[in-house]
């Protein structure tokens, strides 16, 4: 299912069509951008809204597929739009890559009152865009036991893992509690080393890998049992 609609050409004036980037950056920028942006952390949020698409009347086309907000002493705010695909992700991550270096430029990135009374700066530009659909999509993870906040879709499907926080990783093996969205649920996997020792070294690795799997086998029931309780939501 595509997310995304055609905004009409009349609605085209909200685009900005002459927008050039200003990349310029100043010692004085990039020394404010050191102290003020460079420490904070970003978090992503889902949006509801749908990504939108434009067309200027010269036929360029433009996208908007996230914000970004600021707060300085607080942290940036990534809110994708329903549709964003995970390059778009990099361009919002890359875009705050830009204004942490001194590239934070009052064409894109405008004053703005935030939701609690915090004041900071909000970029919601569209972006020229060549048509191209990345068939991939981003969407927040609901499954309880997941240690991720959001997933790959491709074509509407489900196109990741969930991992579980809980896992082992020891000299000769792993182990991870992974659910693929298939029968099979939460389960844990084991992976050895090519080589594991000889004699009761090697013996005592396979009895330990045993003891981990069951425990995690443990875990990965427990994780399935809220799943038939609750629906699995977090
Ligand atoms: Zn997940």
């Amino acid at each position: 299912m595509s997310t995304t609609i055609e905004r009409p050409v009349e609605a085209a004036h909200d685009l900005k069509p002459s927008y050039v980037p200003d990349n310029t950056v100043t010692d004085e920028k990039r020394a404010w951008c050191a102290a003020t942006l460079a420490d904070l952390p970003t978090v992503i949020t889902f949006r509801e809204e749908p990504v939108q698409v434009g067309r200027d009347p010269r036929g360029t086309q433009f996208r908007m597929a996230f914000t970004i907000g600021v707060t300085p002493g607080n942290r940036f705010r990534i809110n994708l739009l329903a549709g964003a695909s995970p390059s778009d992700l990099k361009h919002a991550e890359e875009l705050i890559e830009l204004a942490k270096s001194g590239r934070f430029n009052p064409d894109i990135w405008e004053p703005s009152t935030f939701k609690g009374g915090r004041s900071g700066w909000l970029l919601d530009s569209f972006w020229a865009w060549d048509g191209k659909h990345d068939v991939n999509e981003l969407r927040p993870c609901t499954v309880y036991g997941c240690a991720k906040d959001f997933h790959t879709y491709r074509n509407g499907e489900f196109n990741d893992v969930h991992e579980s926080a809980e896992r082992v990783d020891a000299e000769f093996y792993d182990i991870d509690v992974s659910n693929f969205e298939d029968e099979s649920r939460w389960r844990p996997y084991i992976c050895f080393a090519d080589e594991i020792p000889e004699g009761p070294a090697g013996l005592k690795v396979l009895r330990d890998a045993a003891n981990d799997f069951d425990w995690l086998q443990q875990h990965a029931d427990h994780l399935n049992s809220r799943l038939g309780e609750s629906g699995g939501v977090k």
